[in-house]
């Protein structure tokens, strides 16, 4: 039953993944409010739209997103200034959507339509050379938000995947070596 209504709530969401929720990702925002453990008020990117879809699914008061979690705003890309990038990868894993290209030691560029606009790829840069670009004014209509968030899912859910999967190999490397967390 809180899974079906999990599933409902993430249906609505606009799946940027970019966790000023105060959760992960979308789906374990979803969860959460599904649990009760969250109010249908905590995703900026989605606007008082979204918030009043959840209040509605939901069956509580329709509330404006509360500003302790950030502010609707406009969309951004973000955009990688190729003159300074120094290709040392970190923005890739960081990226829940896969839509960084580039390789160790290559020059990094993001596929604009496949930015999400989280943000999350400037903290870990260490020339700082990704800036966010204003692309759409709001409010963008509910249904352009929604077939949006089906390819951000997608690729947030292929994401996740290659992750655990490199994360299981490292582990098993290390105990390989005896140095795994459970080498004594
Ligand atoms: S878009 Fe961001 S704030 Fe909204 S539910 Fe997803 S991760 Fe949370
Ligand atoms: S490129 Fe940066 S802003 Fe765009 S989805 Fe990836 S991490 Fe988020
Ligand atoms: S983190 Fe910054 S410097 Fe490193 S590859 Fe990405 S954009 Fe280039």
């Amino acid at each position: 039953m809180a899974a079906e209504l999990a599933e409902r709530v993430d249906a609505l969401l606009p799946q940027t993944q970019c966790t000023r929720c105060g959760y992960p990702g979308c789906r374990p925002y979803a969860d959460a409010v599904a649990a009760g453990a969250a109010g249908p008020d905590q995703c900026p990117p989605g606007g008082d739209a979204t918030a009043a879809a959840l209040a509605g699914l939901l069956g509580k008061p329709v509330l404006p997103v509360n500003p302790v979690h950030g502010t609707e705003a406009p969309a951004r890309v973000a955009v990688i200034d190729e003159s300074v990038c120094i290709g040392c990868a970190k923005c890739l894993p960081a990226c829940p959507v896969d839509a960084i290209v580039g390789a160790r030691r290559q020059l990094h560029t993001v596929i604009a339509a496949d930015c999400s606009g989280c943000d999350l790829c400037l903290p870990p840069c260490p020339v700082d050379c990704i800036t966010m670009v204003e692309v759409a004014s709001l409010p963008l209509p509910l249904s352009q938000v929604r077939a949006r968030a089906v390819g951000y899912r997608r690729r947030y859910q292929a994401h996740q995947a290659r992750e655990t999967a490199r994360q299981t190999r490292r582990d098993a490397q290390l105990a390989t070596r005896g140095l795994g967390p459970d080498a004594s």
